[in-house]
C-alpha cells in the first residue's frame, strides 16, 4: 500500500511502532457470538438470562449522579458487606474488573518470565491468554473424562510453577471436582504454590460433595478463591469480581491492580445485588432446575453429556459441533462450539430451552 503521509519533508520516513513480536502470535479470546437482534437467543457466553432487579437498577441510577467523581478506589463499603456475607475477615477481599481482571493480576503477582502456570485443558480461554501477558509458561494438562486430572496436574508442578488454576467447576465442561481429590491434590502441591479456585459458577453448584473454596482457603494459605457478579449475580456487563487470598497474597494483588478499576456503578450493583440476595437465589434455583430439565431431554436424545455443576451443559459432538452450531443459529439460537470439541450451551429461560430443546429434536447429523 503506497505511504500517505501528512508528515513534513523534513521529518524522517515513518517507521513501525516496535512491539513485543509475540503479541500477533498471541490466541484471542473469541467471545460468545453477539446476537444478531433480540429475537435470537443468546446461549452462548454463560450469562444470566435475567435482567437486573429493579433495586439493582435503581442503585445504578443513583450512582450515576456521581460519575464526575473517582469510585472508591478500595471499594470499601463492598468489601464490608462481603466479609460479613462470606465471614471472611476485610483483609482477605480483594475486589476486581471482573474476576477476569482479578486473574490477571494475580497471575502478575505472582509469576513472570521463566515461571509456569499449570491449568487444566481444555478450561477456561482466557486462561492462556493471560498467562501470556506475565511472561510465564503456560503448562496445560488434559482434562480426563471431561475432569480435573488432579493427579497429572500434582504430577506437572515442577520447581517453575508459580500458580495453578483450578477452574471449579470447569468452563466449558461444567464438570467439578470433589472435596476428597481436591484435598489430596492441595495436600501434593508444595506449600509456595499458589493454587487458584475460580468459582465464577459456585452459585450453580448442588453437589454438596463439591467443596467451597472460601471454607477450604482458611486453613491453607496457598489457596485463593475467585468468585465473581458476572454469572449468578447477572452483572456481567458492570465488570465486577473478587478474590479471596490470605492477606500477604490479598496484599501482593492489591499493588497489582489498576487504580479505581472497579467502576462506582459496579461497586454500588454488586451491594445492591448482595442486599437481593434472596430474590436472585430464587432466580439460580429456576436456572438449576431448567438444568437438569435441559440434561434430562438431551440425554434422552442420546446425547452424551457429563454432569453440569454450572449454568451451561457440555455437547461432546467432535467434528459435528460447527454444524450443531450453525444449525442452532440459522434456528434462532447462538450457542459456543469449540473447534471439533463440543458445544456448551448456556441454560436460558424456560423459553429459550424449549427452543433449543426443539432444535435438538430436528437435528440429523
Ligand atoms: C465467566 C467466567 C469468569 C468471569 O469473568 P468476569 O470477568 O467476572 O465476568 C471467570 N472464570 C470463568 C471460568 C468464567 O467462565
Amino acid at each position: 500500500m503506497a505511504e500517505v503521509s501528512a508528515r513534513g519533508p523534513d521529518l524522517p520516513p515513518a517507521r513501525p511502532v516496535r512491539l513485543r513480536t509475540d503479541v500477533s502470535g498471541l490466541p484471542r479470546y473469541v467471545p460468545g457470538r453477539a446476537a444478531p437482534s433480540d429475537l435470537v437467543d443468546k446461549l452462548s457466553s454463560n450469562e444470566n438470562p435475567y435482567p437486573p432487579l429493579p433495586s439493582v437498577v435503581a442503585a445504578v441510577r443513583a450512582e450515576l449522579e456521581h460519575v464526575n467523581r473517582y469510585p472508591d478506589p478500595a471499594s470499601s463499603e463492598l468489601v464490608a458487606e462481603l466479609s460479613s456475607a462470606l465471614a471472611v475477615p476485610r483483609e482477605h477481599l480483594v475486589p476486581g474488573t471482573g474476576s477476569l481482571g482479578v486473574t490477571r493480576d494475580l497471575l502478575r503477582a505472582a509469576a513472570g518470565d521463566g515461571d509456569e502456570v499449570l491449568f487444566a485443558w481444555r478450561s477456561f480461554e482466557a486462561y492462556p491468554l493471560l498467562v501470556w501477558g506475565t511472561g510465564a509458561t503456560p503448562v496445560r494438562v488434559p482434562l480426563r473424562a471431561e475432569r480435573h486430572d488432579l493427579e497429572a496436574m500434582a504430577d506437572a508442578v515442577t520447581d517453575r510453577t508459580r500458580l495453578i488454576l483450578v477452574c471449579n467447576p470447569n468452563n466449558p465442561t461444567g464438570t467439578a471436582v470433589r472435596r476428597a481429590e481436591l484435598g489430596r491434590f492441595l495436600d501434593r502441591v508444595p506449600g509456595h504454590v499458589l493454587v487458584v479456585l475460580d468459582e465464577a459458577y459456585r452459585e450453580f453448584v448442588d453437589d454438596r460433595d463439591v467443596p467451597d473454596g472460601i471454607a477450604l482457603h482458611r486453613d491453607r494459605p496457598n489457596v485463593a478463591v475467585l468468585r465473581t457478579f458476572s454469572k449468578a449475580y447477572g452483572l456481567a456487563r458492570l465488570r465486577v469480581g473478587y478474590a479471596v487470598a490470605h492477606p500477604p497474597v490479598a496484599a501482593a494483588l492489591r499493588a497489582c491492580a489498576v487504580p479505581f478499576g472497579v467502576s462506582g456503578l459496579a461497586q454500588a450493583a454488586a451491594r445492591a445485588s448482595l442486599n437481593a440476595g434472596p430474590e436472585l437465589l430464587e432466580r439460580v434455583r429456576t436456572l438449576l432446575s431448567e438444568r437438569a430439565r435441559v440434561t434430562r431431554a438431551l440425554r434422552a436424545a442420546a446425547l452424551n453429556i457429563p454432569d453440569s455443576q454450572a449454568n451451561f451443559v457440555w455437547l461432546r459432538l467432535g467434528s459435528h459441533a460447527p454444524a450443531f452450531a450453525d444449525a442452532c443459529a440459522a434456528a434462532g439460537v447462538m450457542v459456543r462450539p469449540f473447534g471439533d470439541e463440543g458445544v456448551r450451551i448456556t441454560i436460558g429461560t424456560p423459553e429459550e430451552n424449549d427452543r433449543l430443546l426443539r432444535i435438538v429434536g430436528d437435528w440429523r447429523v
